[in-house]
C-alpha cells in the first residue's frame, strides 16, 4: 500500500474549488507517505476535466468514462472502490461535502479501512497518519490516528487546505475496471441553485459582520447602509440567518462560509463561539466590539472595543456619510 488517490468533484463542467485544495493537501502529504499522487475523474466526458487537474507533482490522472457527468453515489462507490483495490492507495482524499459523505463512509468500511471526516489538518508522525478533525459540534478538536489501517479514507473541509497553484504536463490513463456495468443508482433530473444572494463572503476582502447585539431585526438595515458606505460586505452570525433577518450567504463560519479572502474583519456584537471562529479567526486585521468584556471573540480580536455598537454605528455615520 503505498501512494495517495484523490477523487475529483465536478458541477456544471467544472472542478469544484473543494478537489483543487484536496490535491493541495495530497501534494503536502506525498512525501511523507511515498508512492504516487493519483488523481481520479468520473464522468462521460473525463478528459475535459484534465487540464484543470494537471497540477504540477500529481503523478496521474486516471479518467473513468461512466454513463453520465452527474453524481451518484453508487457510480462513485463502486468506481473508487474499485480503484481503490487496483491501485492500494494508502490515502484516499475526499472533499467533506455532501457527495463525499454519500460514499466516503460505506468505502472506508468496504475496504476495511480507517475513516475519518471533517478533517482540517493531516500529517504523518513517525510513519502513522494523523488527522486533525472536529467534536463536539466543533466546540474541541481531536487527532486521530489509524493503527493498523491497510488503507484510510479522508473527508477533508473546505475552505483549509491552499489549493496548488503550478500547473504540469501529467500522464493521463484510462481506468482498467469494466466500467459498462455499473449503472447509476439515481436519475439526476436539474440543480436547483440557492438564490442569489449579490455577496460572495469567501471572495470579500473586507467584511464587517453582525451579531444578536444588534438585538432586532428593524436594526440590519442601519448597519447594511453602514457597510455598504464603508465599502465592507456584511456577514452575520448564525442567529441572524436562522432568524432570517439576512439570507444565509451572509452568514461566517462553519455552517456558513469562511471568508478565505478577507484582510479585515469587523465584529459587531458577536460573542466568538468556536463556530463563528471557524469562519473568521485567520483574518490578518480582527476588529471586535462588544459590551461584554470577557467576550472570547476578544480573543481573537487585533483590536477590541469594549462599546456599545449602536453608539459606534452613530460615530461611523458621522465618519461615513
Ligand atoms: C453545529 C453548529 C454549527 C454552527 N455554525 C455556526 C456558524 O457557521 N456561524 C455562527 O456564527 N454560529 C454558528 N453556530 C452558533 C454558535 O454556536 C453561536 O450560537 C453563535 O455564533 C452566536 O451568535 P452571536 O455571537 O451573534 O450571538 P451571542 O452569542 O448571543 O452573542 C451576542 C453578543 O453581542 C454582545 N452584545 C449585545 N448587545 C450589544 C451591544 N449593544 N453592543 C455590543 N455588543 C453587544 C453580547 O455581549 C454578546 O457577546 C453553530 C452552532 C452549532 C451547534
Amino acid at each position: 500500500m503505498s501512494g495517495i488517490l484523490v477523487v475529483t468533484e465536478h458541477r456544471h463542467g467544472e472542478v469544484s474549488a473543494i478537489t483543487n485544495e484536496v490535491i493541495g493537501a495530497g501534494l503536502s502529504m506525498k512525501k511523507k507517505v511515498g508512492g504516487p499522487l493519483m488523481v481520479l475523474v468520473i464522468s462521460d466526458c473525463p478528459n475535459t476535466y484534465a487540464n484543470s487537474l494537471s497540477y504540477e507533482g500529481v503523478d496521474e490522472i486516471i479518467l473513468a468514462r461512466v454513463g453520465s457527468d452527474y453524481f451518484d453515489s453508487k457510480i462513485y462507490g463502486e468506481v473508487v472502490l474499485g480503484e481503490a483495490q487496483a491501485h492500494q492507495p494508502e490515502l484516499i482524499l475526499l472533499g467533506h461535502t455532501v457527495n463525499g459523505m454519500a460514499f466516503g463512509p460505506a468505502l472506508a468500511t468496504q475496504l476495511g479501512g480507517g475513516f475519518a471526516s471533517d478533517v482540517f489538518e493531516i500529517d504523518c508522525l513517525e510513519g502513522e497518519i494523523v488527522a486533525t478533525r472536529a467534536i463536539y459540534e466543533g466546540k474541541a478538536f481531536v487527532e486521530v490516528s489509524f493503527p493498523g489501517a491497510c488503507v484510510t479514507v479522508m473527508m477533508l473541509r473546505a475552505a483549509t487546505f491552499p489549493a496548488p497553484e503550478e500547473m504540469a504536463q501529467v500522464s493521463l490513463s484510462q481506468s482498467s475496471l469494466d466500467l459498462s456495468e455499473i449503472s447509476a443508482d439515481t436519475n439526476h433530473i436539474k440543480y436547483i441553485e440557492p438564490p442569489s444572494a449579490g455577496i460572495d463572503i469567501a471572495k470579500s476582502e473586507f467584511i464587517m459582520s453582525i451579531g444578536r447585539g444588534i438585538q432586532d431585526e428593524e436594526h440590519v438595515s442601519r448597519f447594511a447602509v453602514l457597510a455598504d458606505r464603508m465599502g465592507a460586505t456584511l456577514g452575520c452570525s448564525r442567529p441572524i440567518a436562522d432568524a432570517a433577518w439576512l439570507p444565509k450567504a451572509h452568514q461566517v463560519g462553519l455552517t456558513g462560509k469562511v471568508a478565505a479572502s478577507c484582510n479585515l474583519y469587523i465584529a459587531l456584537g458577536i460573542s466568538g463561539a468556536v463556530q463563528h471562529l471557524h469562519g473568521m479567526k485567520h483574518v490578518d486585521t480582527i476588529i471586535a466590539v462588544n459590551t461584554d468584556a470577557n467576550a472570547p471573540i476578544f480573543n481573537v480580536a487585533t483590536y477590541g472595543v469594549n462599546m456599545d455598537i449602536f453608539e459606534l454605528a452613530e460615530a461611523l455615520e458621522r465618519q461615513f456619510n
